[in-house]
């Protein structure tokens, strides 16, 4: 299916991003198994091209990292072995995957940049990019605090995960997660992923993997993910920063600040214009008097 055919989905204006149809993505890292089938059903559903196949070097990745053409990606992670890693591992290192896609924020840097609407909230509280409205200003891309949107430089449009919103409109579940064998990419109401995965990270720590952990930053500017994890160890491993922020927060209080000091400015400088204007008038007072002398 056509990208395009995204665009004729037009999501439906001020949508309640809190409804009971708000939708969501619990992604499992400790059930992934590192297959990729979520990246190939998001290839073959939304028609995106391929990437190249030529392996990376990173472990099994040949594609890096999110982009236009790739709107789910596997990471690889390699390391040491951990509690939980199964008692047939021996001294072998071990893998962690994850598949990482658009988080779909709770206040989206790339919504709050983009200057022609072409990036909206839909009804089911996703973020989404209209390709036939994207001028290619790249706003998008330096706003995003997790490397995710980003342009294609033969048409200059920028693409991302579009939530299959095409596919929930008619009540089927994202491409991704469909194909997804073990059920590490869990879709559903975002309040009851939520829960579930409270639960699933309680069951967890009984068994031993303490460093289990939910990522779905509420205390920054981020507000929460639509998309959110569980992953084990550090975050950052996964591409997923302590403490993402949106730049537009402090861009706003940049041009806040940038207004005060060109008002102060012309404060001054009006001060000084009047000022220098009186003296001036002062002086050919006196010089007019002594001459009448
Ligand atoms: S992860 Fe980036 S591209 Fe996705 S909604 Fe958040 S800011 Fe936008
Ligand atoms: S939700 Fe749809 S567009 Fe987004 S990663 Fe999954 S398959 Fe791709
Ligand atoms: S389909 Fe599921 S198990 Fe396979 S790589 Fe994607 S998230 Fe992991």
């Amino acid at each position: 299916m056509s990208t395009f055919i995204h665009a004729m989905n037009a999501p439906t204006e001020n949508p309640d991003i809190h409804s009971s149809h708000t939708t969501g993505f619990f992604t499992d890292s400790t059930l992934c198994i590192g297959c990729k089938a979520c990246e190939v059903a998001c290839k073959e559903w939304n028609d995106v091209p391929e990437d190249g196949l030529n392996l990376s070097g990173y472990s099994y990745d040949n594609t890096g990292s999110l982009s236009f053409s790739t709107w789910r990606h596997v990471k690889f992670v390699e390391g040491e072995i951990k509690p939980g890693d199964g008692g047939n591992s021996g001294n072998h290192l071990s893998w962690e995957f994850s598949s990482d896609v658009c988080k779909h924020c709770e206040v989206a840097g790339c919504l709050e940049a983009c200057p022609t609407g072409a990036l909206v909230r839909t009804e089911f509280g996703s973020v989404f990019l209209q390709p036939d409205v994207c001028n290619g200003c790249g706003y998008c891309t330096v706003n995003c605090p997790f490397g995710v949107v980003q342009r294609n430089e033969d048409d200059g449009r920028a693409f991302k995960c579009t939530f299959c919103t095409d596919r929930q409109k008619v009540g089927l579940e994202p491409a991704c997660a469909t194909a997804c064998p073990t059920k590490s990419i869990m879709f559903g109401n975002l309040e009851e992923l939520r829960e579930h995965a409270q639960s699933r990270l309680s069951d967890l720590h009984g068994k031993g993997m303490k460093d289990a952990q939910i990522y779905d930053p509420k205390d920054t500017s981020v507000k929460g993910l639509h998309a959110f994890f569980l992953v084990r160890g550090d975050p950052r491993m996964y591409n997923l920063p302590p403490k993402p922020e949106v730049p537009i927060v402090y861009q706003k209080d940049a041009w806040r600040s940038a207004v005060i000091g060109s008002g102060a400015f012309l404060l001054a400088a009006l001060i000084a214009f009047t000022g220098s204007r009186h003296s001036s008038r002062s002086q050919r007072k006196v010089s007019a008097r002594r001459s009448r002398a």
